[in-house]
């Protein structure tokens, strides 16, 4: 999943546990990788139009992607992989397409194309499938399922920044984990959940500066083909299950301050922090009071999102 991962486990079952873990992720590697040529994706990227079926995991993440692609309005983009590549995203070889080249790579892209009954999936040609922004919090998720089947209760997993907690600390409190910040290096605040994922999505992970001076981050707005510019910094997702956190942190971003408030009013079951470039913070009200900003944060303009 081209990152790196940690993952802690408590009590007695803790090795065990996280032995099967390790196993778990690298199998969901092999099934999910765009670039292995044994991958179940790479098979689908591949079929030239015809017919493949899936592991009953891999047509699980795909199905949970098109349905959030559906319900984010194209926000979240599984097929948007054939423009990530124009700019360079999936080879390291950044450059700024032109905007003809983007106009014709968006035709190939659109997660409605795409069929999925069961495990049997048909790609039209062309077409490429990526799950770069769910994969991993769904590997997360089944990691955590895996972690306690073996009997531990307290766990946290960090699949590359998406932190998965199982349970609360083994002393019963809750995890305090640090949020990053966008804007370089230390954290933003302390974050303190139990029994939760936390994701976040932001330019500053992965992008290049252009010969323009301008910085391009490796979301794009699948509406425009460009990377994401919208004024925000970063988004962060706290809900229960990885996969949303993930699918969300991707889409909320490309909707903008605007838009990520409007879906979050109109959606139950998360909550959410967003940065803005120029250093404002927005809560929403689920998660006023378990978030404390750093002393090196602590003038930040703080804004509570109610419904
Ligand atoms: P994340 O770090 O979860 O926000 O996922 C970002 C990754 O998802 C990128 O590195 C791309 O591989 C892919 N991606 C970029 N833009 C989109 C989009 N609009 N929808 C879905 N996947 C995207
Ligand atoms: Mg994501």
């Amino acid at each position: 999943m081209d990152t790196y991962m940690t993952f802690t486990a408590y009590g007695d079952n803790a090795g065990e546990a996280l032995e099967k873990a390790e196993k778990e992720i690298h199998t969901l590697e092999s099934e999910w990788s765009v670039t292995d040529e044994n991958s179940e994706i790479y098979a689908v990227n591949h079929s030239n139009g015809n017919v493949v079926t899936l592991s009953e995991d891999t047509a699980g993440v795909v199905s949970f992607a098109l349905e959030m692609a559906k319900e984010t309005d194209g926000a979240l983009e599984p097929t948007i992989y054939p423009v990530l590549t124009a700019w360079g995203f999936t080879t390291d070889e950044n450059r700024i397409p032109g905007n003809e080249e983007i106009q014709s790579l968006l035709s190939r892209v659109g997660y409605e194309k795409v069929e999925l009954n069961g495990q049997k999936i048909h790609l039209p040609e062309g077409m490429e499938l990526d799950l770069g922004a769910v994969g991993k919090g769904y590997a997360g998720d089944l990691t955590a399922e895996i972690v306690k089947e073996s009997g531990v209760t307290s766990a946290l997993l960090n699949i590359g920044g998406n932190v998965q907690t199982v349970g609360s600390r083994p002393d019963g409190n809750d995890w305090r984990l640090a949020i990053r910040s966008p804007y370089g290096d230390g954290e933003v605040g302390v974050l303190e959940v139990s029994d939760c994922a936390v994701v976040t999505s932001g330019n500053y992970e992965r992008y290049f500066t252009g010969e323009d001076g301008k910085r391009y981050g490796h979301i794009i707005d699948p509406k425009t083909g460009y990377p994401v510019d919208n004024g925000l910094a970063s988004v962060t997702i706290v809900t229960e299950e990885g996969k949303m956190g993930d699918a969300l942190s991707t889409s909320m971003f490309v909707k903008g301050l605007e838009g990520a408030q409007e879906y979050w009013k109109s959606h139950e079951g998360f909550d959410m922090i967003l940065m803005t470039e120029d250093g404002e913070i927005y809560l929403t009200e689920g998660i006023e009071n378990n978030f404390t900003l750093t002393d090196s944060f602590s003038n930040m303009e703080k804004h509570i999102i109610r419904r």
